[in-house]
């Protein structure tokens, strides 16, 4: 009698332990919140507007976190191994993912939420995808579309909520997209010039009409070559720019030279490849896109350094 109750209690133990290894059950039986892990702050934020509280959203990226040369941690191959749904830039953004899925083991769908979107090309560098699609506000349509496929597959019964987050939230992402033309208008043509440290900017280029010329190429993995810092201090000399900008997730050592050397002024730091702290306006994607653009317009509004 007695054996069979250890037996009884190790069978129990035994099952625990399994039901645990295959997570989403909590102590109580309950279904504990699917988890989605995603590689950008961008993405996490969007997911979270999207998920509400119905998913556990881990994003990979730090906030600040430059994700062309990120080194993923061993905490993250542990939360993919724990995810229900990894979601990723993709147009090859993030090299360090397919080995960090690798070591995760397991399988679990993983969705691209660049898909359905034509890239814009690096004619530089043999025409790799530029992945930087995030700031041409019309291609967040598609991001959000694809976090919805990816959340309902995990989770079919929320969505009709995640449906209608997701249109509300296409609402203000429409709203922004009229705002940031309105705010580009109103600069002189002259002015439309934005000067960075990498560049992140190509899709907001053209979709809002403005001429970006970067020190660095569309990763930041490339070391910047001399030529191109003379380049962009005649270019700041030769249309008499008031301002270049930093970026937040780039050292910005040499464009602080550049602006020395051309007789510029340094505009702002600019939200490129991450968003902000939690409570910074640029905490958001939407509040990061509304904070570059009214940096970049003041600083352009106003007038050139004297005497260059
Ligand atoms: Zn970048």
């Amino acid at each position: 009698m007695r054996n069979k109750v250890v037996l009884f209690v190790v069978s129990i133990i035994s099952l625990s332990i399994i039901m645990a290894g295959c997570g989403g059950k909590s102590e109580g039986g309950e279904r504990e919140k699917p988890l989605v892990v995603a590689t950008t702050t961008i993405i996490a934020n969007i997911t979270e507007e999207i998920a509400g509280d119905r998913v556990e959203v881990y994003g990979i990226m730090p906030v600040g976190g430059d994700p062309h040369i990120y080194q993923p941690v061993p905490g993250d191959a542990r939360m993919i191994a724990r995810s229900d749904l990894v979601l990723l830039n993709g147009l090859e953004l993030e090299g360090w993912l397919t080995e960090l899925a690798q070591h995760a083991g397991g399988s679990r769908p993983m969705v691209t939420v660049t898909d359905g979107i034509t890239p814009l090309e690096d004619k530089q560098r043999h025409g790799e995808p530029d992945p930087h699609a995030w700031f041409d506000v019309q291609n967040m349509h598609y991001y959000v579309d694809n976090i919805v496929r990816g959340l309902i597959t995990i989770d079919p019964d929320g969505a009709e909520i995640y449906n209608e987050r997701a249109a509300a939230y296409k609402k203000k992402l429409d709203e922004l997209d009229v705002w940031v033309h309105e705010q580009i208008e109103s600069l002189p043509g002259d002015r439309r010039i934005l000067i960075t440290s990498h560049d992140a900017f190509r899709y907001f280029g053209e979709a809002y009409g403005v001429r970006v010329m970067a020190l660095q190429g569309i990763s930041t993995e490339a070391q910047p070559q001399t030529k191109d810092v003379v380049e962009l201090v005649r270019a700041v000399r030769n249309y008499n720019i008031p301002a270049v900008f930093i970026e937040t997730s780039v050292n910005p050592k040499m464009l602080e030279q550049i602006a020395r050397d051309a007789g510029a002024r340094i505009g702002g730091e600019l939200f490129s490849d991450s968003i902000g702290q939690p409570g910074h306006e640029g905490g958001t994607y939407i509040g990061m896109v509304r904070y570059n653009v009214r940096t970049f317009v003041e600083s352009m509004m106003q007038e050139p350094v004297a005497g260059k």
